[in-house]
This record gives C-alpha cells, sequence and structure tokens, in this order.
C-alpha cells in the first residue's frame, strides 16, 4: 500500500489525511502539539470550557463529506446546532444589528436601520452569489500557483470584479454607515482587512445565506474529538507530540519525513503547517522554488489577535452566542492596525464568544463561559506583548463592562489570555504573524 504523511493535525490535515486513507493510502498524521485540532485546541480550566480558537461553522456539507467518505454520518458523531442570530452587531450607541435566519428576518432588520437599503442587500447578496459560484464552486480546488494557472482564471475574476475591495463592493450597494459594516466586516473573520481584500472574500457572507451558521455541541473540541474517532476507525496511524524536522527530497522527488525520532518514508507527503514556516524551516533552500526567505518576511500578513478567554460566576442571557462590539472609529481603528502597526487600546472593536448561549454545559452551573478577541497589530509590529499583555487584559475587561457585561470585574473567574507571540510560539508560526 503507498503510504503517505500528513504533518500537522489541524482541520486542514486531518481533512487530507482522511481523504488520502479514503483513497486508499496508508496514512501517518503527525503534530507537534498534545493534541488533534490545531488552532482548534480545547482548554478546560475547572470546568469552564473554552475552544481556543474557531467556534463559527459557515459550511457543514465540507464536515460531513470527510464522514460521507466512509459511509458514515456526521450527526452519529457529533452534533451541530443552527444559530439566531449568526451574529449580533452592537454599535457605538448601544443599538443592535441581528444578522442571519430567513431572507425576512435580515430584511426586517435592516428595515429598522435604513428601509432604502432593503433592495440595495438582495442586490449585494446576488453579487455574492455570483461570486460564489465562480470563486468557490469552479475555482474553490483549482491551484492558483503558477502563472498560466493564475491567467487561466482571469477573466473570470475580472467579471466579478476582483480589482475591488470587499467595502468598495458593499459600499457600492448599501448606503447606510451602520449596514455597510455590518456587510463588510466578513473578511475580519479570517484576519483580512475590509478596506484591501479582494472582494471574493464577501463569498463569505454568501456561504453564510446558504448553508446558516452552525455550532458543534461540547464547542468545536467536540468535532475534533469526532474527527479524531473516524481517524481511529479508519486505521490512520495518528502520532501527536512529534515534530517535523525536514521534508526529504531526493532527485526533485519527496521520500519522506524526519522527526526528532525517526525517518519516515512516504510516498506522499501533504504538509498543512503554517507554509510560510514550511517553506523556512523544512524544505531544503534547492527546493523552495525561488521563495527565498527575504521574500517570506516581507510578505504582508494579517493582523494578530489577543484573546481573553474568561468565565463569570454569574449569568449574561442577553448576549447572544455571537456578538461583534464596534467601537466609533471602524475604518480608523482597521488602518492603525493593518497599516500603522499602532496598538489601541480604549476605542475598541472586538469580538465575544458565549458558547454557554448554546451549550449550558460548558461551564458549571450559574456561570458562563467567555471568550473575547482583541483585533491587534501582528508581530510584523514592534509591541512587547509580554510587557503589554496585563495591561489589555484589563482594557478588555473595562471595555467589555462598559459596553455589554455589567458587573464584570466582579464576577470574572478563570481568566486567562493568549498574545500573539504565545500563539506564534504554539503554532509554530513564523514570529512575524500569529494568524
Ligand atoms: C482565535 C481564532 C478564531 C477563529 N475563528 C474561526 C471561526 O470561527 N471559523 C473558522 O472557520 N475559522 C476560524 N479561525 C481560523 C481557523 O482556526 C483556521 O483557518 C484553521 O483552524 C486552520 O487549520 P489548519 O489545519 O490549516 O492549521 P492549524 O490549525 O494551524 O494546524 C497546523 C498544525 O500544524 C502543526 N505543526 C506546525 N509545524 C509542525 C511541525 N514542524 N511538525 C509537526 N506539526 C507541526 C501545528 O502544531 C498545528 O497543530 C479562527 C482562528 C483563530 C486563531
Amino acid at each position: 500500500m503507498a503510504q503517505a504523511i500528513v504533518i500537522g493535525a489541524g482541520f486542514g490535515g486531518m481533512a487530507a489525511a482522511l481523504r488520502l486513507r479514503a483513497r486508499g493510502y496508508d496514512v501517518t498524521l503527525i503534530d507537534k502539539q498534545d493534541k488533534l485540532g490545531g488552532r482548534a485546541y480545547q482548554y478546560n480550566r475547572n470546568g469552564f470550557i473554552h475552544d481556543a480558537g474557531p467556534t463559527v461553522i459557515t459550511a457543514q456539507f465540507l464536515f460531513d463529506e470527510l464522514f460521507e467518505l466512509f459511509g458514515k454520518k456526521r450527526q452519529d458523531y457529533v452534533e451541530f446546532r443552527d444559530l439566531y442570530p449568526w451574529y449580533r452587531i452592537q454599535f457605538a450607541d448601544q443599538s443592535t444589528f441581528d444578522y442571519g435566519g430567513t431572507l425576512e428576518q435580515t430584511l426586517l432588520e435592516i428595515q429598522k436601520i435604513e428601509p432604502d437599503d432593503m433592495q440595495g442587500y438582495l442586490d449585494l447578496l446576488e453579487h455574492t452569489r455570483r461570486i460564489f459560484d465562480i470563486g468557490f464552486v469552479q475555482l474553490g480546488d483549482k491551484p492558483f500557483h503558477t502563472l498560466g494557472s493564475m491567467l487561466r482564471c482571469t477573466p473570470d475574476l475580472i467579471r466579478l470584479e476582483n480589482y475591488k475591495t470587499v467595502a468598495q463592493m458593499t459600499h457600492q450597494y448599501i448606503r447606510n454607515e451602520k449596514l455597510r459594516r455590518v456587510f463588510s466586516f466578513q473578511p475580519l473573520l479570517v484576519g483580512g482587512n475590509p478596506f484591501n481584500t479582494t472582494s471574493i472574500y464577501s463569498l463569505i457572507a454568501y456561504l453564510e445565506r446558504q448553508w446558516g451558521v452552525q455550532f458543534a455541541m461540547g464547542g468545536t473540541g467536540a468535532l475534533v474529538r469526532a474527527l479524531g474517532r473516524l481517524m481511529q476507525e479508519q486505521g490512520i496511524d495518528v502520532r501527536l507530540n512529534t515534530e517535523a524536522q525536514h521534508i526529504q527530497i531526493r532527485q526533485g522527488v519527496v521520500r519522506g519525513v524526519r522527526t526528532e525520532s525517526a525517518d519516515l518514508s512516504a510516498d506522499v507527503v501533504v504538509c498543512n503547517a503554517d507554509a510560510p514556516e514550511a517553506y523556512l524551516s523544512l524544505i531544503a533552500p534547492e527546493y523552495r522554488r525561488g521563495i527565498a526567505p527575504r521574500r517570506i518576511h516581507s510578505m504582508k500578513y494579517s493582523m494578530g489577535l489577543f484573546v481573553l478567554y474568561f468565565g463569570t460566576r454569574r449569568l449574561y442571557p442577553q448576549i447572544a452566542h455571537h456578538t461583534i462590539i464596534l467601537g466609533e472609529s471602524y475604518q480608523e481603528l482597521i488602518e492603525r492596525i493593518f497599516d500603522r502597526f499602532e496598538l489601541e487600546t480604549s476605542d475598541l472593536s472586538v469580538y465575544l464568544h458565549r458558547p454557554t448561549c448554546t451549550d449550558p454545559s460548558m461551564a458549571p452551573s450559574g456561570c458562563e463561559s467567555f471568550y473575547c478577541l482583541v483585533p491587534v497589530p501582528n508581530l510584523q509590529s514592534n509591541i512587547n506583548y509580554d510587557r503589554i499583555g496585563p495591561f489589555l487584559r484589563d482594557a478588555t475587561v473595562r471595555y467589555l463592562e462598559k459596553t455589554c457585561l455589567p458587573g464584570l470585574s466582579e464576577c470574572i473567574c478563570e481568566d486567562f489570555y493568549v498574545t500573539p507571540p504565545a500563539f506564534s510560539e504554539k503554532f509554530k508560526h513564523p514570529a512575524r504573524f500569529w494568524f
């Protein structure tokens, strides 16, 4: 049987391992961490369960497919619950917009703010449908790694106005400033700047409209465990606490992977570790295809995040599962983070996750689990996060207390935070960036 090695047991690596197994390969999956999941790590601190990273599921069929490859049903392994709203957006004047649900529900919310934008939203949705059809259905699995492959796609992409940014495209259809923010923040979910990310990323809005937003009961960690069980049943050899040190290539052909303790031979190697880091440290210079370290270091990277995980010794039933709390300045804040690498500590815009809204078992009885994502400059800035961490923690608590969680400083418990350098160290991303 042909041998395959997959490096990295995040969602990408687990999916690759399962797909190779379904094609008949003998698969070994290795990861340097002690648990499966990569960025979808899960912490359990005295009964407060926190997913470290991803929690929003927008394309559930991609997970279902992994189980169907082996004649199984995802529902028998992990339950997905539909959310409403998908996100609550809270503006600086405390007014809110519940985004999601049926088309009618979204139109009603738009009507409350600006009835004239209802038609604009429908037109925007139609545009994102066309982007989805080409950008996801037709091109989603096409490689863009050569000039030829890029040129072949260019006419389609130009027809979709990919030269416009997400913000420009949204502003073309929506006039109200609050609604412009509601329908253009999505690139921030994947670390992108809506003011310079290509409008192709607007397909996220269509994905949400088409399939809704779900949450895995037990948290994303439960989904990771479900995939772990499936891999075990299918005989995939999972090796944790195992770091790949080198991808062995001879005469242009991959031969295997060297780890601290063994040389593993393989016919196929899939590396789903962070790509820039893999080029820098796992592939010999002569096989980097001209991707020099200088180029990797000077590339433009997404923002970083400061994440505060915490519990509360009281309930906050009025808080939605996903809330985006926007400050006064929005474009200005994004420019400061992405372009000027400046840290803002008072007029924040943050994302607040309250999993206990959907699954109360994620905290002890009478308590809540939360995490709060604060977008910050990435590691291309010179910010000393070790020094500033405690200050950011206090600023975040104060901001949440003022905007949505009254009394937080009296009832907060089990809190801890992760800074961009800590993420970089944990997930083996280069020291310059994080997401
Ligand atoms: C705070 C946060 C919130 C997010 N929210 C969402 C969300 O709600 N919805 C969503 O869809 N996405 C979200 N994302 C993005 C999502 O988490 C990632 O896109 C996804 O998890 C990436 O999976 P991956 O398998 O490609 O990489 P990773 O999860 O980063 O996995 C890579 C793995 O490779 C391992 N590795 C690296 N180098 C080596 C080596 N040399 N040897 C062995 N192993 C190695 C690492 O330990 C890691 O486990 C979020 C991300 C973060 C950080």
